[in-house]
């Protein structure tokens, strides 16, 4: 191969250049040099095919960053790429860069980048995990909880490639299929997925002996995973490239979690509250005690006050759930209940008949109307 060309200065930008500069220059000497301004310019098409390259590389992070510590070299070492060999491949690399180029980006192409549509084809499978929740996990979220998990990874015989590759004789490795059609608004260049390596741009001329190609075996890796606080059954998170190595030395998936509640003896939930069911016998409910409630951060003691009835709800500021994402907690909320007793003995009866005769354990009307019925003597 001749020398090359710095990748900067083909698209006559800084090596400091933003992506939006380095798109901007590509576009502009792409249609400086499109095929179809300079019909059998041997020259033009060169340069056409210069500036592609150089777009391809200085477009993407990881082939930028590259290029920028090792040069050519480097680029064809790790990431396997060469520069474009065929028109086609440029068309069908940019194709959104040629679309909004010629039509001003809101024409009828959907316009979905290159580097998504591959990325698709050889993203990993999502893993699915379940995580069990206590209430304490709820408020004090997890910190570096470490969990094993099985997934398919990266074959150690092949490094992932799957074997020897050959380049898509159909698609030539662009993973396209490129289609010219001439239109009422001039030539227009589709490009559909190539079905012969499914948009790979390669096929496995010499599959690996371990993994039969697919560059993947099965495997395990510890991940650690943080849960702040608040995260609820009802939530799920996503760790991005935490799960399944992806075919062929592609994108990793991402791994899923949901949670699972674990029961509390003393307590539930309800959204952002804890509730707890608090029974009082009867003369506790009309002389008045002190009790423990169990809270998440142990028990607490709370005075029930002479004369709390059934049904009182009694609320411990800040000791539910935390919201999530908020600096705030819900409440414990303590629903009193008077209980009945159902078996009785004589003495007990005789002792709630004294009772029943004494004026202050008549119920007292609490109505606006009950009260002006009293008054009235009704
Ligand atoms: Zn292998
Ligand atoms: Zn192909």
């Amino acid at each position: 191969m001749a020398h090359k060309r710095d990748y900067y200065e083909i698209l006559g930008v800084s090596r400091s250049a933003t992506k939006e500069e380095i798109k901007k220059a590509y576009r502009r000497l792409a249609l400086k040099y499109h095929p179809d301004r300079n019909p059998g310019d041997k020259e033009a098409e060169e340069k056409f095919k210069e500036a592609a390259e150089a777009y391809e590389v200085l477009s993407d992070d990881e082939k930028r960053r590259v290029y920028d510590q090792f040069g050519h070299d480097g680029l064809r070492g790790n990431t396997g790429f060469s520069g474009f060999s065929d028109l086609n491949d440029i068309f069908s690399a940019f194709s959104d860069i040629f679309e909004e180029a010629f039509f001003g980006g809101g024409g009828g192409f959907s316009g979905r980048s290159r580097r998504s549509r591959s990325a698709r084809h050889n993203r990993g499978k999502d893993l699915k995990i379940t995580i069990k929740l206590t209430l304490e996990d709820m408020v004090n979220g997890i910190q570096g909880k470490k969990i094993k998990i099985k997934k398919k990874v990266k074959c150690p015989e092949c490094g992932g490639s799957g074997g020897e590759r050959e380049t898509c004789p159909t698609c030539h490795g662009s993973g396209k299929v490129y289609h010219t059609m001439q239109s009422f608004f001039g030539t227009i260049h589709q490009a559909t997925t190539c079905a012969t390596c499914n948009g790979q741009g390669f096929v496995i001329s010499k599959p690996c002996p371990v993994c039969n190609g697919s560059g993947l075996v099965e495997g395990q890796e510890v991940v650690t995973i943080d849960i702040p606080p608040g995260v609820t059954g009802e939530m799920q998170m996503t760790l991005r490239g935490k799960g399944n190595a992806g075919p062929h030395g592609g994108i990793n998936g991402d791994l899923i979690i949901n949670f699972e509640e674990e029961r509390h003896t003393d307590l539930r939930r309800e959204g952002v509250n804890l509730v707890y069911d608090l029974n009082i016998s009867i003369p506790e409910a009309v002389l008045g005690t002190s009790k423990e409630i169990p809270t998440v951060e142990g028990p607490v003691k709370i005075k029930i006050s002479p004369g709390t009835e059934s049904g009182k709800v009694l609320r411990l500021k800040g000791k539910g759930i935390p919201v999530y994402g908020e600096n705030r907690r819900g409440d414990l909320l303590i629903k009193v209940k008077v209980f009945i007793p159902k078996n009785i003995s004589k003495k007990e009866a005789e002792m709630m008949r004294r009772l029943q005769e004494s004026e202050n354990f008549k119920p007292k009307p609490k109505s606006f109307f009950g009260k002006l019925k009293d008054n009235l003597g009704l």
